[in-house]
């Protein structure tokens, strides 16, 4: 189905702000709780629970049949993981927490890869190089920019590193959908594809995998697994392009001061 970019007012963009910072207190809530030995699905419990306390409405749960309110992915788990009994954290994992959260009309969507106990020295480059790809991004999603300039940012900064970028899921833009035009792919031609625009507000989200690229999908028609089984790091920001400038609307920064790090946005 062919589908137009949905611009944004400035008063849309006030809505999307607040629905970012529901995300960003989910975010900051479900990070007290990840450690070993805690269930997947607890996470998620906590997680609808902070949601629903912010009178919003989780995004994912429901969405095409999605049953969880988080995508709870850890270790060789790309994205779209879903939180099932029985599963439990251990020392040494990395979980990626997507969550959205629907308030006032307006999709807010962003997630993070907490590393869970100790992780190895391997591992923890992975997730730092993933978040840096991100933010190198950002610098770049200015009005006048393309969504290839975006996806051949990400593309150059992880390979100098021989990790694989998932090509089959991207980033996208949001509104009073989840997932609107453009599509931001994590690879691309700088100069090519759709061109970034003031009222556009989009989600850049690099899936990089510590191995090969490939990826499969489980028989539940969600979970999204590296072929080789080597982990996948994901990060996601949500932006808006505006009048003034690139405004990054959602934010580590809550999150930052449960886990201890100081995050740039
Ligand atoms: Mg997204
Ligand atoms: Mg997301």
């Amino acid at each position: 189905m062919f589908r137009r970019v949905k611009y944004k007012t400035e008063s849309d963009f006030e809505k999307l702000r607040k629905s970012a910072q529901v995300v960003a207190v989910t975010l900051a809530e479900v990070a007290k709780c990840i450690k070993p030995g805690v269930p997947l699905t607890y996470l998620d419990q906590i997680g609808e629970e902070c949601i629903r306390d912010h009178h919003a409405v989780p995004s994912f749960k429901g969405y095409e049949g999605f049953p969880s309110a988080l995508c709870l992915s850890v270790n060789d788990v790309v994205v779209h993981g879903i939180p099932k009994a029985g599963d439990y954290l251990q020392d040494g994992d990395i979980i990626s927490v997507d969550c959205g959260a629907l308030l006032d009309g307006f999709h807010g969507d962003f997630a993070y890869t907490f590393a869970v106990g100790e992780v190895s020295e391997e591992v923890r480059l992975l997730m730092e190089r993933t978040k840096e790809s991100l933010y190198k991004a950002i610098d770049v999603a200015v009005a006048g920019k393309t969504v290839g300039d975006i996806g051949h940012t990400v593309e150059t900064y992880v390979g100098q590193f021989n990790y694989g970028v998932v090509r089959e899921l991207c980033g996208h833009g949001i509104g009073k959908d989840m997932h609107e035009r453009p599509d931001i792919p994590n690879y691309g031609k700088s100069g090519y594809g759709d061109r970034l625009q003031e009222g556009m507000c989009i989600c850049i989200e690099p899936m990089i995998t510590m191995g090969s690229r490939k990826i499969y999908m489980e028989n539940d028609g969600w979970t999204i697994r590296t072929q080789d089984h080597k982990p996948a790091a994901h990060y996601e920001h949500q932006l808006a392009i505006t009048s003034k400038g690139t405004e990054v609307i959602s934010s580590y920064k809550l999150l930052g001061e449960v886990i201890g790090t100081n995050e740039k946005y």
